[in-house]
């Protein structure tokens, strides 16, 4: 699905009355220059949501555009501070692809985990141990861009990565989440009202879901880095591309609401 990132960046960027608007960096694909948007909205405890990694899941960067009034009031009401990346690989949004124009793949690629002395990997298998992890420098344009953008500022109270998931048939959702999966449940058991909750199946060759639909996989994500970082809710959020795109936006808000309510909440042990 095309979309014109020309009018996506004008519409953020009327968004300037209600939050401060930052172009974090600039890319350049396929010879067009592409802005790249940070949405900040102050406050006590901060929420960071990221979405549009992948360029054929176009309804997370949707959401943000078209919600973005209704999303400040309700964080402004909690005192909850917001930093949004709406759109992070606008080439891939534009053409409809999952990659940059370049091919280059702007998902994954925050850190890497040492399993064993000198050797380094970007993904863990299920329980697998490590030594340490460490931020990754390389990495594709997008992902360098965002990934310093993020990792100037303190770790938020909690973190949010809207994804789609291109593959599966028929409407329905699924997260990748870390932390208490008490209020991802929640989550879930409302987004059910919008598509199916994918329970108990497999999602890809790796990962399948527990009962709720959850899945935890230490994959080298924005979500990840965010776990590593010590932010005590941290996920990506799924619905399938086959999913009508008001049922994701419905979707979305829900995890995007709960998730102001949970940085308002501390996390960190506090309440
Ligand atoms: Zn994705």
């Amino acid at each position: 699905m095309p979309q014109n990132y020309q009018e996506y960046a004008r519409r953020i960027r009327g968004y300037a009355d209600i939050a401060e608007v930052n172009e974090y960096a600039r890319v350049v694909e396929g010879g067009v220059e592409y802005p790249l948007f940070r949405l900040t909205l102050p406050g006590d405890r901060w929420l960071v949501i990221t979405s549009g990694f992948h360029g054929e899941e176009p309804a997370g960067p949707l959401t943000l555009c078209q919600y973005f009034e209704d999303i400040a009031v309700y964080a402004r009401e909690r005192r909850v501070g917001l930093r949004v990346y709406p759109c992070i690989n606008p080439s891939g949004f534009e053409d409809g692809t999952r990659y940059n124009r370049s091919g280059e793949k702007p998902n994954n690629d925050f850190l890497r985990y040492e399993t064993a002395p000198g050797v380094w990997k970007g993904e863990l298998t299920r329980d697998e141990a490590f030594l340490r992890w460490a931020l990754y420098e390389g990495g594709p344009k997008e992902t360098r861009a965002v990934r310093s953008d993020i990792a100037r500022y303190p770790a938020p109270a909690a973190a949010l990565d809207i994804h789609q998931d291109n593959y599966l048939p028929g409407a329905a959702t699924y997260a990748y989440t870390f932390g208490d999966k008490a209020p991802f449940r929640r989550h879930m058991e409302a987004a059910a009202a919008y598509a199916r909750v994918i329970r108990n199946e497999k999602v890809d060759e790796v990962n399948r879901t527990d009962p709720d639909g959850l899945i935890e996989y230490n994959d080298g994500s924005v979500t990840d880095f965010f776990l590593r970082s010590g932010v005590p809710f941290a996920a990506a959020l799924e619905t399938t591309t086959a999913t009508p795109l008001e049922a994701c936006h419905a979707i979305n808000l829900i995890w995007i609401r709960g998730f102001i309510d949970l940085a308002a909440r501390g996390g960190n042990g506090s309440t």
